[in-house]
Formats: structure tokens, C-alpha cells, sequence
């Protein structure tokens, strides 16, 4: 759990409208360091300290998804807001929301059956799509 933070100021706003703009308009899921490489190629002046901040303010807002990739990297991507699980691919980042119904009575059973409430889960499907493995 990370502690709250003040709301940002206006000064920030311009900042987070850049991240999510560009985060929007990737099909897949990018890191960090893409993101800033991609704000930098655009002429947008922004730290890689600030990138990082202002994607995990994103996240905690429930405004973009992240997750960790199988080289243990933190990626985001500008969601859907409903719960879904994410097919990713390694080599080119594109990824597929799907909803998965028995993942999600699966989860619940077994929860359940172990006595606990309030729970949550990730599930991401990593893999080499089609396009790609076409190549
Ligand atoms: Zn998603
Ligand atoms: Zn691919
Ligand atoms: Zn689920």
C-alpha cells in the first residue's frame, strides 16, 4: 500500500494529460522508459522521474493498467475500466483484453473455500501473436 499523496498541483496537470495522451494512443503496453523515449521524440519535456510518477499515479487512479512483464519490467497501458485479463505479446507488446468468466468463478471458489474475503486477482497471458510469429 503507498501512502497518500497530496493531490497534484496544477503545474502537474499538463503532465499527466501528455502521459495518458500518449498512452492512449499505443496499442500495447509500454514501459517507463518507452514512454519517455516516445514524449521526448514529440518535444515534450518531461523527466524520466516524472514519467514513472506520474503512470503510478495513473494506475493508483485506476485511469491506466500495469503490470510486470516476464523480464520483471513494469508496463502500462490506458485500459478498459472493467476487470479483464490482458493476452500480451513478448516481442511486439501488443496486447488483447479478454475477460475470462471461468478464471473469474474459479478465483471465487477457491477463495471461498479457504475462507477468505475480499479478494482480487491477476491473471496475464504472455505469449508470441500471430503477426509475430508470422515473421
Ligand atoms: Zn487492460
Ligand atoms: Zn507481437
Ligand atoms: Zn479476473
Amino acid at each position: 500500500m503507498t501512502t497518500k499523496e497530496p493531490a497534484p498541483s496544477r503545474r502537474k496537470t499538463w503532465q499527466k494529460e501528455a502521459v495518458l495522451k500518449e498512452l492512449a494512443s499505443s496499442s500495447g503496453f509500454v514501459s517507463a522508459q518507452q514512454l519517455h523515449q516516445i514524449l521526448t521524440q514529440n518535444g515534450t519535456v518531461i523527466g524520466l522521474a516524472t514519467v514513472y510518477r506520474t503512470l503510478n499515479s495513473l494506475v493508483s487512479d485506476g485511469l491506466a493498467d500495469s503490470l510486470v512483464n516476464n523480464n520483471g519490467e513494469n508496463l502500462y497501458r490506458d485500459c478498459s475500466k472493467d476487470h479483464h485479463h490482458h493476452l500480451i505479446c513478448n516481442s511486439c507488446g501488443v496486447a488483447v483484453e479478454i475477460e475470462a468468466d471461468e478464471a473469474e468463478s474459479w478465483a471465487s471458489k477457491i477463495a471461498t473455500e479457504h475462507g477468505f474475503t475480499d479478494v482480487s486477482h491477476t491473471i496475464e497471458i504472455f505469449g508470441v501473436c500471430g503477426k509475430c510469429s508470422a515473421k
